[in-house]
């Protein structure tokens, strides 16, 4: 009953006419629910403040004395200021209005009245915004302040929601079971809808707000865990066994013993292999904390058990990388790897096209152009995809259908915050690695001012006679792709006539993919000692032999691309460096010149990004599928969110969540968002 009360027309709200509907209507408010839960998105608060500590502009609110009869002067027909002596304490102040001459029947000389306006600490005076006659019976009134827009005014909107609270208010329905106000205190959901728009107090407010962002955060986690058990259960089907003794093997052959996290993660994609439903998985780690061996092991599990797996990457550069080094590696195997990208054509491509059809082929390397592609496979159980932060909407959803049929893991280096990597991917599982290859030294990194650059070349010469290489990463313009291709051949051209005993070599998104494969290659067998680039590097080359990296333009990268691109260095046993120029000038860039500084440290710089920037930017445009929420804040309440992603798990593998009637209000909740019958969310 009272849940239709909630999906009633805006127009049965007390005062609300049919254009007023409409009016609503532009705003997306169509029905008594979407009013209630219009929350105002910042509020006035009155607190009556001591003259002697108001401070120049801030609008105060004082009471006092009418000292004065109003003075009005007319300088047209609508135009006129009024003025008055007000007694506040023992202080005189003159108050100000414009245009509104009416309010001079409220200024009785003797009575008390409240002011809040704005005040001018120079002149003593103040611009009157609201007048009351005597003394606001609450002295730390907080008044809501709602985005609105048309005819639809703040003072309407107050009185929209006085109304719509006074009749509606007992129809709000609280979904939570009682037993978890209890165990969170948290106030009823009545209480805080009321608050929430007319607080009594600060401290009610607070308790208002975390009451609904748990219902939010709670809510959204419900229907994202209820949808992958739903999907599991959908994909439910018995999977082919996977011989770990192979795969044992294989790790034995690694030159290097694995990480403690590198285990650990290892150890959850087999579990998932094994299980009876199929894998959805993100696992993140730090750039150089070793993932391509986790993929290799993965994708070595399926192809020795005679299924096929799929290793996907952003370019082609990288793709042409992880399949020399997965050859090397599956050398002692007798597996199949084949590279596809759109450089491999003609008969060549129907040969690997109809190897992989046959299920000769073990694993498939590739861009992601490959998902868009009708590849017919024989078997395949699994795909990874590499670098999953910088896939669209549209890719993400390709994947999730392929995952149908196999399983997926997604790789990122860009480290998301846990925060967001539970919201954002809140459908799938997440394993981190968390820890380096031991060995390796803190890349010291360095903010300078383009004036510097004499030193920075006798930096870059005594490197490179120590033997070691660089990366040059070229001024970024980021209109025009020409103007970067420019910028990196004169940059070249410089070094080129600079470095004259040495080879520079020169990396651009203009050149073939062969070109690009010959400048890699040659820089990698160590034939070019310079590298100049623009930022086509950024993502997953890997040079051991390179120890220093200078960004021109520094502060036009966000955190996480200037931590990747830092993370091309390092990557082997020698000190490296990082060399940011840049001319910062806003507070925002030199912050991130400065943290770059401090920390090497890739979920640290994703934290402190997160708060620059929020969770939108976080993963560029409107790529990032992040629900938008209504109260909650995710870098103020990810504790909150992530007690509610606990709770909500715990609540679903409960028998009687299925059964009981507190839960009655939850099930319709999940069967409303279309979860229960296994529907998409997004
Ligand atoms: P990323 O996570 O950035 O993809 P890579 O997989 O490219 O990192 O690994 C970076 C480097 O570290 C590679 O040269 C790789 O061979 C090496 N490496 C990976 N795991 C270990 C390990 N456990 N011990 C030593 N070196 C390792
Ligand atoms: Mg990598």
């Amino acid at each position: 009953m009272t849940r239709q009360v909630m999906k009633s027309q805006t127009s049965v709200i007390q005062g609300v006419g049919e254009s007023l509907s409409e009016e609503l209507h532009q705003m997306k408010l169509d029905t008594v629910e979407d009013v209630l839960n219009y929350f105002p998105y910042r509020y006035n608060h009155y607190e009556i403040k001591d003259l002697s500590e108001a401070v120049h502009d801030e609008m105060i609110t004082i009471e006092g004395k009418v000292q004065s009869e109003p003075l009005i002067r007319f300088f047209s027909r609508k135009k006129s200021r009024l003025t008055a002596k007000l007694l506040v304490g023992r202080y005189l102040v003159t108050i100000v209005a414009f245009n509104r001459p009416f309010l001079k029947n409220q200024l009785k000389l003797g009575e008390q009245v409240t002011v809040t306006g704005k005040w001018d600490q120079h002149r003593g005076t103040l611009t009157i915004g609201e007048l009351h006659k005597g003394s606001i019976p609450d002295s730390s009134r907080i008044e809501p302040v709602y985005a609105v827009k048309g005819r639809v005014t703040v003072k309407k909107m107050r009185r929209i929601l006085q109304n719509s609270l006074e009749q509606f208010s007992k129809d709000i329905v609280d979904d939570l079971p009682p037993f978890f106000l209890t165990r969170y205190r948290l106030m009823t959901r009545q209480d805080a809808v009321q608050e929430i728009h007319f607080p009594t107090s600060r401290e009610r407010l607070k308790q208002a707000r975390r009451r609904l962002v748990y219902d939010e955060l709670f809510l959204f986690q419900l229907k994202l865990q209820a949808y992958k058990m739903s999907k599991r259960v959908a994909t439910n089907g018995g999977q082919a066994s996977i011989s770990i003794d192979q795969v044992k093997d294989f790790i034995n052959t690694l030159p290097f013993e694995l990480t403690e996290a590198q285990k650990k993660v290892t150890k959850e994609i087999l579990d998932d292999l094994h299980r009876p439903y199929h894998m959805n998985r993100l696992l993140q780690g730090d750039v150089g904390s070793g993932k391509t061996v986790v993929a290799a092991i993965a994708l070595f599990a399926v192809a020795s058990s005679g299924y096929q797996g799929a290793l996907m990457v952003p370019t082609e550069i990288l793709a042409e990388q992880h399949t020399e080094s997965l050859k090397a590696m599956f050398k002692p195997f007798s597996i199949e790897i084949d590279l596809l990208t759109s450089s491999v054509k003609g008969k060549r491509r129907q040969d690997i096209l109809e190897k992989i059809k046959m299920g000769q082929t073990g694993i498939v390397i590739g861009t992601h152009a490959l998902i868009q592609e009708k590849v017919e496979f024989n078997h395949l159980r699994l795909v990874v995809t590499d670098e999953q932060h910088r896939f669209g909407v549209e890719q993400r959803r390709l994947l999730k259908e392929k995952g149908k049929e196999a399983d997926v893991l997604f790789m990122t280096a860009t480290p998301i915050p846990r925060t967001l990597a539970i919201s954002a991917f809140g459908d799938m599982d997440v394993s981190t690695i968390d820890q380096l290859p031991s060995g390796r030294k803190k890349i010291k990194t360095y903010w300078v001012k383009t004036d510097m650059l004499p030193r920075i070349l006798a930096f870059i010469q005594k490197e490179l006679s120590t033997g070691r290489q660089a990366y040059i990463i070229t001024p970024l313009i980021e209109e025009s792709e020409q103007l970067d291709v420019q910028n990196a051949i004169d940059v070249h051209a410089q070094l080129q006539q600079y470095f004259k005993s040495y080879t520079v070599g020169l990396m651009h998104g203009k050149l073939t993919a062969q070109e690009k494969e010959d400048v890699m290659t040659a820089f990698k067998e160590n034939q070019s000692q310079i590298l100049v680039s623009t930022t086509v590097v950024e993502v997953g080359v890997n040079v051991p032999n390179a120890s220093l990296m200078v960004i021109y333009d520094a502060e036009r990268f966000g955190l996480s691309q200037l931590h990747q691109l830092r993370g091309r260095v390092g990557r082997g046993e020698y000190q490296s460096y990082c060399i940011l120029i840049s001319e910062a000038k806003s507070q925002e860039s030199q912050e991130r010149m400065r943290m770059m500084c401090e920390t090497t440290d890739g979920f640290e710089l994703a934290e402190f990004d997160l708060k620059l920037r929020g969770p939108g930017d976080f993963f560029g445009k409107k790529q990032s599928g992040l629900p938008e929420f209504r109260l909650a804040d995710l870098t103020h309440d990810y504790r909150t969110l992530a007690v509610a992603r606990q709770d909500a798990a715990d609540l679903l593998t409960k028998k009687e969540f299925w059964k009981e009637d507190v839960f009655s209000n939850l099930r319709v909740y999940l069967k409303d968002s279309g979860v229960l019958e296994g529907e998409r969310l997004d």
